[in-house]
């Protein structure tokens, strides 16, 4: 076994035993060369990695704030009568395991849960009893579980539409045969297409950065691991349109020279990899994947599916890069860039889901169709998953340069107050703010606007999203380790009316030391809200 093939392993492990055993841990570091201590470092790195049973079922349910706003104290309730599972523990007749776990992306139908990894939404506690019971009658969660779908608002007119327009299977693939290498990249660059996952660096210099690397392997590797809390666009990209995915990885793979494509897909998501095998399988069946590719004499492209195992920071490129390698999840100094060492070492192109999606449509569309919207500085449009209080939760692809208070409007926000803008690493909103614009130059929101009305406790939002960074950090550099947590205190005594005027003083200071101090942008970004 090699060492990028771990994570599947322990997979394999959990599934089969429900939990790693150490003799499993001690065959691993015996077969890797390594040992049992630096195998257990990997897997008590992911949250759905454990050492003990977690029981036959295990239920994760998020601790998100819209979660939480959505009574989830009640449905935790109701899954621990009717389970006998205490929350955080397994049942005494080990049938069911109660957890908690970070944001699963499916904000718009929350209260929800994963059972075995199953998803099953808008519980309540009638609800989650009748579920319960069925399961215990012998039912699967894979047969009972909800299939849930995003209600999709197209905010642009169908002419402009990006991604929630008519599909037409293959259409970038056909404009390879005219394309080279460079005239991908230099259609990429003229529409302007940046990352979308909140970065926003420019995609065709990576790819160009990339192809300019001269080496025996590359790599195109698909972030499927949208973690930001309140976001679900990803999910919904790759339940309505897996196959434009693997047109963009394509048409990646093409311009930056990769014969292999990977799409790190969040353990959360895993119900969606059925459907993601029969793209690839329908794909390779037409010649689109496979020696030869897309008809192309000497593009071979193959694209195959790894799992992770639950860890926000993996959304971090370099993060996700040494999952892959089957390490802890730890983001990389970024001595160099993934484009020149990345994935083992070799050259490799990250881009998330809605970025690989844009590329393809731009290619099958053009460039112009992609200028036609937007702004100048700012061009195309955006996916945002809208959640929280208001009457359409949902997925809103709008045009780079709306107003967040013509946003607010459409989606129905009841008495908006506060409006997170980018997930809880991103923006904290207020009225103030409604005139300022989706843009590269104003807000830069890579997908998540969480929505709380007048009714909301700020301190309970801010409380929830320090957990999530101390939950989420990597634990590797000190300011956000220590500092997050430190952070929890001084908000948690302010919450409780125990303050004075220097606790304000000592969080802003600890705000700027974790935000100058941190490695990268789980840490750099975990005090913006407060
Ligand atoms: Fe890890 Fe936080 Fe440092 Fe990022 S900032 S590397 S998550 S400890």
């Amino acid at each position: 076994m090699e060492r990028h093939q771990l994570l599947g392993a322990l997979w394999e492990i959990q599934q089969n035993k429900g939990f790693i055993p150490r003799v499993d841990l001690d065959a691993l570091a015996l077969s890797l060369g390594t040992s049992t201590v630096d195998i257990e470092g990997v897997v008590s790195f992911y949250h759905f990695f454990s050492f003990e049973p977690r029981g036959k079922h295990t239920i994760y349910l998020n601790d998100s704030i819209l979660s939480q706003f959505a009574d989830r104290d009640l449905v935790v309730s109701a899954f621990e009568e009717s389970t006998g599972a205490r929350f955080g523990e397994v049942s005494p007749d080990g049938q069911f395991g109660l957890f908690s776990t970070s944001c699963i992306g499916l904000s718009d139908a929350e209260p929800a849960a994963l059972i075995d990894f199953f998803p099953f939404v808008c519980l309540t506690p009638g609800r989650v009893h009748e579920v319960v019971k069925n399961i215990k009658s012998g039912a699967s969660p894979s047969e009972i579980c909800d299939r849930p779908q995003s209600v999709l608002y197209p905010l642009t007119p169908s002419s402009k539409a990006i991604f929630l327009g008519d599909l037409v299977p293959g259409q970038s693939l056909t404009q390879l045969s005219r394309l080279s290498p460079d005239g991908i990249i230099e259609m990429i660059r003229e529409a302007g297409l940046r990352g979308m996952g909140g970065a926003f660096f420019p995609v065709y210099r990576k790819w160009q950065a990339c192809k300019d690397e001269s080496a025996s392997r590359k790599f195109v590797i698909c972030n499927a691991d949208e973690g930001e809390p309140g976001t679900f666009k990803d999910r919904a990209l790759l339940q309505m349109y897996p196959e434009l995915l693997l047109e963009g990885m394509i048409v990646a793979g093409r311009a930056v020279g990769a014969s292999e494509g990977i799409i790190y897909l969040r353990a959360e998501y895993r119900y969606l990899i059925k459907q993601l095998f029969s793209a690839l399988e329908e794909f390779t069946s037409r010649g689109w994947l496979g020696k030869d590719a897309c008809g192309l004499k000497g593009f071979s492209f193959e694209i195959r599916i790894e799992l992770g195992a639950g860890a926000y920071v993996c959304g971090e490129e370099t993060a996700l890069l040494n999952s892959l390698e089957g390490f802890r999840g730890e983001p990389r100094s970024k001595t160099v860039f993934p484009t020149q060492h990345g994935f083992l070492g070799f050259p490799t192109v990250v881009n998330n889901v809605e970025t690989l999606v844009a590329a393809a449509r731009i290619l099958g569309r053009g460039p112009s169709h992609f200028r036609a919207s937007g702004t100048s500085d700012s061009p195309g449009t955006k996916l945002l998953s809208v959640a929280g209080d208001c009457l359409r939760p949902g997925i809103y692809e709008i045009e780079w340069g709306l107003e967040l208070g013509q946003l607010l409007e459409k989606c129905g926000a009841v008495a908006p107050s506060i409006i997170q803008v980018g997930g809880p690493s991103g923006e904290l909103c207020t009225p103030a703010d409604f005139k300022r614009r989706f843009s590269m130059s104003d807000l830069r929101c890579g997908g998540s606007v969480m929505v709380f009305n007048a009714g909301r406790a700020l301190m309970e939002i801010l409380l929830n999203y320090n957990q999530f960074f101390i939950n989420e950090s990597c634990g590797i550099c000190t300011p956000c380790r220590a500092g997050n947590f430190i952070l929890g205190k001084r908000l948690a005594s302010i919450d409780r009316g125990q303050w004075g005027e220097e606790d304000f003083d000592r969080i802003l200071e600890w705000c700027r030391i974790i935000a100058a101090g941190s490695r990268c942008g789980l840490g750099k970004t975990a005090p913006a809200s407060i």
